[in-house]
Formats: C-alpha cells, structure tokens, sequence
C-alpha cells in the first residue's frame, strides 16, 4: 500500500496555477468540487464584510465577469448569483421564471433532468417529461412534435452537458425549434459553462443556470443564472420560496449591491481569482482547447488499454468521460477506486442503469500530462487487481449500438 505522503508529485505545467496539488492531495477527476489552483484556495485566507464596499465592488465584478462570457452583444441579459450548490440555483430558476400558471417540457437523459422533472412536482408546475432514458439525445424535431402537438407548453427545460453520462446534448437545435414554436427555453449549462460556448447572440434562451465549482474552477458555495432583463422584471411574485426567489436577489442586488442574505464571501473571493485565471487562459476558448485535450489524451489511453466509452465520439463532452467496467471477473470497482486514489487520483463511479461503468472527469486544474498519468495509473491498477484485458462485455456495446442507430437531424420546424 502506498501512503498518502508517498504519491509522487505529478507533472506541472506551465499555465499560472496549474502547479500540481499539494503532496498527499489527490487531483479530482469528478465534475466539481474539482481540483482548483493553489491561488484560488489562497484567495480564501481573509474575511470579508458582505456590506463593505470592497465586497460589493466584488459582487459587481463577479456579475459581469460571468456576463462577459455569455456572449451577450446587446446587453439583454443580466447575471444573478445565488447561495448554495447548484441545484438550489437550478431551483431558483425553474421557480422564479416559470409562473403557477406555465407548463413545462422537460427534456431529461439522465440524473439532471430527472432532477429537474423532480423539482417541477415538487414546487407544483405542471410539466411533460421526454425521458430518453440513459444517455439518448432528446433532438429537435421530437422538441418540435411536441410542442406542435400541445400549444399548452410555455417552456422548454434543457441540460446541456447531462454530467451523469457526459453526453453534450444538442442545444443549438433544441434551441431553434424552441424558438420557431414561439416557447421559451432554460438551460441547466451547470457543467458546461465557461468552457463550451454558449452564445446569448446565437443560443436563443431566456435563462441558464452554472455554478461556481465547474469549468470556472472556483470553490463550491454559490451559482448563477444568466438570464433575460425582460424575463427578470416579469417574475416578480412567481417563485415559491423566499430565499430562492431570483427577481427579489435581483431588484436588491441592482438597489444595494448586496445579496439579500449572508454571501459565501470566502467563495466569491476565490471565484475572482478563478476568473482571473480563466482570462489568462484565453476564456471559453482556452478552457475548453484544455479539457479536450484532457479529453483526448485520456481516452485514448484507456481506449489502448481496452476500455470503452459509453458514447460514440459524437457525443463526448470534453467534460467527463463513462467508461463500461471491463467484463473480465477480475475487474471490482472499490477495489479499482482505491488503487486509482492510492496513485493520487479520485475518480466517479457511473451512474447508469443499463450496465455497470464508472466515470472519470476531464475538467478542473491539470493537463493533459496529467491525464497521461491517470492512464498510467489505470494500466497499473488493472495489473494489480490481475485484468487482462479490460474490454467490456458484448451486452455493453450492443446498447451503445442504440446511438449509432440514432436518425440525423431533422428538424421538422425547418421543413
Ligand atoms: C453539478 C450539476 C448540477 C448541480 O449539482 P450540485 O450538486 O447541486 O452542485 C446540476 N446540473 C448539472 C448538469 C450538473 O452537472
């Protein structure tokens, strides 16, 4: 057994901040809290007053920093933080921006959109589900069909990246058949933002939601939904909840430049300074050459070693990766956790129902030599536990046949 105090320091790169973890601190390879920069944890060693000037100037600076990454060249949109993880802004949203009175499509292909459908019952919004099951791709056209078949529904409910499986589903036609049926659309972008484009000026949406332990790289405490001035006036008195109500952090953040309860102060702090890094990377752009780098390198190491990805390539996201668990009796999943973790790197077990996998992310503070080792380290853990080989069974990539059976776009509002 390796001790902690004994994991090699892995590779540095050369990004500011991409210094690796402190000796005994295993990199994250799990879709957030992720692995962060040495100077964003730092940023956290002083206190600050929520009403002090400094604070607020860091409230403003945090809004539009986020805002300046939406792409929004009119100046339609306004940014809303809120306290929590980010189901309680993903809350926030569906709450504030859809009234008692809307009805709601839901597009669900994993645990997100369950989540969201969940929510929905919960704070009583009527709703449809389109459930693709696991990891299928709601399309376009199905979007289209429905809203066609039932003027009732006001808004449309996407995820973008569906972090349980790491599938990047298709916004932009989501977002056109959305648009041409007359409805709204929200977006839960909460893995995605900040490293895959989301364009304001090209993705018509009312509101997305992120937070701030995703591709920013900041520390857990608080989201954020971006969402339309208009939409954000004409919310007044929709949200079931005091606190999670989006209009009222608003109309108080505009008047005070203050959050209406106590801020993550120690989190905003950090979540500046992992936008500063993001600048210097070169923004959405930068970030997301990296992470699919990490992508790229990693999965092609594990593909040598004969592990196979859930998805076909199409629908990878360079934000995490869910490989099938080898077939070969050898392989155990706690057994392959914990000699990943005694090489320094913690990884996701999968979540889905049609067959046993695991997930490894690509997204937080390391690179793509940093992922060369994870390969290595997967290699040696295999040869360990006595794997020979770890492809997975024949069941598995029959179901992944699914995806390559998919019809293309066609989406019936362009017809
Ligand atoms: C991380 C994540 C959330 C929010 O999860 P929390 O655990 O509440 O932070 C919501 N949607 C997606 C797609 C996510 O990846």
């Amino acid at each position: 057994m390796v001790r902690q105090a004994e994991i090699p320091a892995i590779s540095a790169g050369e990004l500011p901040g991409m210094e690796a973890p402190r000796l005994g601190e295993p990199y994250l390879l799990t879709p957030g809290p992720l692995t962060t920069a040495y100077g964003v944890k730092e940023k956290m060693l002083r206190d600050w007053g929520s009403w002090d000037g400094d604070f607020r100037a860091m409230t403003a600076a945090l809004r539009e920093g986020i805002l300046a990454l939406a792409g929004d060249s009119r100046g339609e949109f306004d940014c809303v933080p809120m306290q929590g993880s980010g189901t309680f802004s993903v809350e926030a949203m569906l709450g504030t921006f859809l009234a008692p009175d809307s009805k709601t499509l839901v597009l669900s292909n994993g645990a997100y959109g369950t989540r969201i459908s969940q929510t929905l019952k919960r704070i009583g919004r009527a709703h449809v589900t389109l459930d693709k099951g696991d990891y299928l791709p709601p399309r376009g056209s199905e979007v289209a069909e429905i809203l066609k078949a039932d003027p009732a529904i006001s808004h449309v409910v996407v995820v973008h990246c569906e972090t349980s499986s790491g599938i990047l589903n298709p916004i932009e036609e989501i977002s056109e058949a959305t648009h041409a049926a007359g409805r709204k659309l929200l977006i839960d972008t909460m893995s995605a933002f900040g490293a895959l484009p989301l364009d304001m000026d090209s993705i018509r949406c009312e509101a997305f939601v992120s937070s701030a332990n995703k591709c920013i790289e900041g520390v857990p405490g608080f989201g954020f939904v971006v969402a339309r001035k208009s939409e954000l006036e004409q919310a007044k008195g929709n949200c079931h909840s005091l606190s999670l109500d989006l209009h009222d952090q608003w109309v108080n953040m505009e008047k005070s430049g203050q959050w209406r309860y106590t801020p993550p102060t120690h989190v905003v702090a950090a979540f500046i300074e992992a936008l500063r890094l993001h600048r210097l990377e070169g923004g959405v752009a930068g970030r997301g050459a990296r992470y699919s780098r990490n992508r790229d390198v990693m999965v092609a190491g594990m593909r040598a070693l004969g592990f196979e990805t859930l998805l076909t390539d199409r629908w990878l996201s360079p934000i995490i990766v869910t490989f099938f668990n080898p077939a070969d009796p050898a392989f155990e999943f706690g057994r392959f956790y914990d000699l990943m973790k005694q090489s320094g790197f913690i990884i996701y077990p999968g979540k889905l129902t049609v067959a046993e996998s695991f997930r490894i992310g690509c997204i937080g503070r390391m690179d793509e030599h940093v992922m060369s080792d994870v390969v290595r380290a997967a290699a040696a853990a295999l040869e360990t536990m006595g794997v020979r080989n770890a492809n997975p069974p024949q069941s598995a990539l029959r179901e992944r046949e699914k995806l390559l059976d998919m019809p293309p776009v066609a989406l019936a509002a362009n017809e």
